[in-house]
């Protein structure tokens, strides 16, 4: 079967499943192949419980007309996705950077929608699996496709830019996230700058944060490009109000007062600003789209409970986004102030040097409490209070209980610092 084929067949059953659990009816079910699955032995049960076709790579599952035998699985999603991102109208605007994707994607998503016919990426769905859902969701009326890119070591999103071929870019930042993967700092300005390498080459349009030094001298000679500062009056001029604890920015004589914690949401939110500008958003309808936008999943979460007034972070953590959450729980007003942080992940060798800077930052800032979480952070050499894991602080803070205050609670998902809230 041609590629060709196989998306005329796509038009006419329009939902992928790559999950048994989530068959839909009339569905094309991939069947993918994870580290402990084989989802060729899923394809039979796929097509019981209502799929059209199963798209299969091992001969020996094919027992009926159903079942079209495909080299890779995994290759003819991606291939398809492309195929039908060609054959769609769609411009895609593609997103990657060391943090906060996720969420610029979404403001990015609420401004351009109050315009245009418009998909994003669903929730995270940001790699080599997610980009073709993503591009594969792409409807006969879509006008603009948001897709987030997501990477942890080089060459991953000049492959995913292969998949996409955006014709718009954004980058969020250059962050220490990753590192274990890219091998440093120079290797994740490497390895987010391939989308850049892909726009410049296909000279495709380029938005850009002029307050990152870093993305203005790469971008310094590229033209087909608009960019955002607050201070730099070359560029599309957005002033930063506060945040304290809501980021506020005022454009164009126009103020903005968003539901986002924390001032490195400023350069977020000027991304879907800047964008709404190039794609002629009237003004009114950039800010009622950014003011209406709340987080989920414990990004930056701002929450009550028991007298306590706290900043959920517990998404996730990298040197470089703890660095700024540290930051801005020291610029805000409140008569008490308590820390919470976990260990950040990924981090290979640097890890030990990573953890200790930041206990020494957090050290600086002196808050009224602070309480430092996991491993790594037990391994530094600080005063601050320090525990090896999670049950030890929870045992500690049990018999010791935190006197009310405004609290900053961050780490990598894996340290699930949601549950300290069950101890307040
Ligand atoms: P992932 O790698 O999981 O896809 P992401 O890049 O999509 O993450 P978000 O989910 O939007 O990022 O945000 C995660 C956390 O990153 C936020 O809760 C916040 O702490 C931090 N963050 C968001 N934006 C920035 C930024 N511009 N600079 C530094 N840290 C940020
Ligand atoms: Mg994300």
């Amino acid at each position: 079967m041609t590629m060709k084929e196989l998306h005329a067949l796509f038009l006419e059953h329009p939902t992928i499943s790559t999950d048994t659990r989530k068959i839909t009816e009339n569905c094309l079910f991939f069947a993918l192949k994870g580290p402990n699955f084989n989802g060729n032995a899923f394809a039979q049960s796929a097509l019981d419980n209502g799929a059209a076709y199963a798209i299969i790579d091992e001969e020996e599952f094919k027992t009926s007309d159903r079942f079209l035998l495909f080299e890779d699985v995994l290759a003819t999603l991606q291939q398809l996705a492309t195929y039908h991102r060609n054959y769609s109208k769609a411009r895609i605007v593609s997103l990657t950077g060391s943090n906060g994707k996720t969420t610029t994607k979404e403001l990015i998503n609420a401004v351009i929608s109050k315009k245009y016919d418009t998909i994003a990426t669903k929730g995270n769905l940001n790699n080599h699996i997610g980009v073709p859902l993503t591009l594969l969701s792409i409807k006969e009326d879509t006008e603009i496709a948001i897709v987030e890119m997501g990477a942890n070591h080089k060459k991953e999103i000049e492959f995913l830019c292969g998949i996409a071929q955006p014709d718009f870019g954004y980058i969020t930042n250059f962050g220490k996230a990753h590192l274990e993967g890219f091998g440093g700092v120079e290797g994740v300005i490497q390895g987010k700058s391939e989308l850049y390498d892909y726009l410049i080459g296909h000279n495709k349009y380029v938005f850009l944060n002029a307050d990152d030094d870093i993305q203005k001298e790469k971008l310094a000679s590229y033209t087909k490009k608009m960019g955002f500062s607050s201070s730099d009056h070359q560029y599309y001029n957005i002033k930063f109000l506060g945040a304290d604890p809501y980021v506020a920015v005022e454009v164009e004589g126009t103020q903005i007062q968003t539901q986002l914690v924390g001032k490195y949401n400023f350069s977020n939110c000027c991304a879907a600003i800047l964008m709404g500008k190039y794609f002629n958003v009237p003004i009114e309808d950039i800010k009622s789209a950014i003011e209406g936008y709340r987080p989920e999943n414990n990004r930056s979460q701002l929450l009550s409970k028991n007298g306590f007034d706290i900043i959920l972070d517990a998404y996730n953590a990298n040197p470089t986004s703890m660095r700024a959450a540290l930051e801005n729980f020291d610029l805000m007003k409140a008569k008490r102030k308590t820390l919470i942080i976990g260990d950040m992940f990924e981090l290979g060798n640097t890890a030990a040097e990573e953890h200790q800077a930041i206990a020494d930052f957090a050290n600086e800032l002196q808050f009224d409490e602070t309480y430092l979480v996991g491993e790594n952070f037990y391994a530094t050499k600080t005063s601050l209070n320090k525990f090896k894991s999670f049950d030890a602080l929870k045992e500690h803070l049990m018999k010791n209980p935190l006197e009310k205050a405004s609290m900053l609670i961050k780490g990598s998902r894996g340290m699930a610092l949601e549950r300290v809230l069950e101890v307040l």
